[in-house]
């Protein structure tokens, strides 16, 4: 049984972010994996065409690895404004392994996206490496959101995380209302099932927002799951580069079209963009 309050998410319209790339999956992979700014771009325009109100941006160096090199986000973020698209844009700050804070904050500072990743603690990554974020870290990077008036998205990708995430509010790291991503299916994080998702929205702080995604197998489910229990949607190919089992996806825009689909079959809307920052509270930030 979900407390209804615990969210602010409007009852009808459906924020649906597309996670273009990550810092993990390649060519190798899915070929259709967007890697240069000019493709993460094209791909950012294309799935605001399919209904995505917001892209989650991370960007890759020359060999294709996940970097925070600021000329590379400059690019891609340019690209997409000077396309006049009006889709949120959301801006990791973890996406190259062992970066220090400045070049993590570096992004958000100097372009002023309207979100930017917060994840909300450290956690061991596939079970082969450390996803490192320490707390002196984590307060200098909400202090620092705060006045660049960048709202974080608090990635939590285990209960310790959602609870701190909660610690951090009350501390002022984090300013109320917050905006949530639960991540399920990482490798080293909780599973992507409804009930792990049910028991994350139960434990939200009552004034907040939320959105939701599986990694991998569960992702459908999740997909589902969120749409059901009045989440906003997180798809794309930072977290799963198959279509369905066995599948490659064609384009990140496929997950988004599929995503707006059953969006509208729940006799939901996807929001738009301006309906998404009215519900995250972007222009108040
Ligand atoms: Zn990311």
């Amino acid at each position: 049984m979900m407390v209804e309050t615990r969210r602010r998410n409007d009852k009808n319209k459906v924020i649906i972010t597309a996670a273009l790339a990550g810092a993990y999956p390649t060519k190798d992979m899915n070929p259709a994996v967007p890697i240069t700014p000019k493709e993460l771009a094209e791909d950012a325009i294309e799935c605001y065409e399919a209904g995505a109100a917001v892209v989650h941006i991370h960007v890759r160096d020359d060999e294709g690895k996940g970097t925070m090199d600021y000329a590379k986000f400059e690019e891609t973020v340019n690209s997409i404004r000077d396309a006049k698209c009006p889709v949120v844009i959301n801006l990791t700050t973890s996406g190259e392994p062992g970066a220090d804070s400045a070049k993590r904050m570096a992004p958000f500072i100097g372009l002023r996206p309207e979100l930017a990743s917060f994840d909300a603690g450290s956690m061991n990554w596939g079970r082969n490496n450390v996803f490192l974020n320490e707390p002196a870290f984590l307060e200098e990077l909400g202090l620092k959101m705060q006045e660049c008036g960048v709202k974080p998205e608090l990635e939590v990708f285990d209960m310790g995380m959602l609870y701190d995430s909660i610690y951090y509010i009350k501390k002022g790291i984090i300013k109320a209302p917050a905006h949530f991503q639960i991540c399920l299916g990482a490798p080293g994080g909780m599973e992507a099932t409804t009930e792990n998702l049910l028991f994350c929205v139960n434990h939200l702080p009552e004034d907040c927002t939320w959105s939701t995604f599986g990694i991998g197998k569960g992702a459908l489910e999740i997909t589902y799951a969120g749409i059901a229990l009045g989440g906003g949607i997180r798809v794309g190919m930072e977290d799963n580069i198959y279509y369905s089992y066995g599948v490659l996806a064609k384009s990140n825009a496929q997950f988004v079209e599929r995503t707006a689909r059953l969006v509208r079959e729940f006799n939901k809307t996807p929001a738009t963009p301006d309906e998404a920052r009215e519900i995250l509270g972007l222009n108040k930030c």
